[in-house]
């Protein structure tokens, strides 16, 4: 037998809606869940500490995709800006 996540009463197995309190059995997995809209936030975060933002990245790849992808992204851009900056210094010790 089928019960209702969110109100606990019994659910008709062909019904894709609650017929208690309405709610789509379907839709309630995804909303309940923190939204996955990726953003700036966790680009920065990625930036900041590479490190968690690949962790991250990993973890969420799945689950989150748009977040994983924005903070991935700040993870990637931060390593290449670091590598930039050894690179840099690599020439500066070379000149003298
Ligand atoms: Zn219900």
């Amino acid at each position: 037998m089928n019960y209702c996540t969110n109100c606990g009463k019994e659910m008709d197995p062909a019904a894709d809606v609650c017929l208690n309190c309405g709610k789509s059995r379907f839709s309630l997995r995804s909303t309940s869940s923190q939204p996955d809209t990726g953003g700036f936030g966790w680009g920065l975060l990625g930036f900041c500490i590479p490190v968690a933002g690949l962790i991250l990245y990993l973890v969420w790849l799945n689950e989150r995709p748009m977040t994983a992808k924005a903070v991935g992204t700040g993870a990637l851009t931060s390593v290449i800006l670091i590598m930039l900056f050894y690179f840099f210094l690599f020439i500066v010790a070379l000149s003298f």
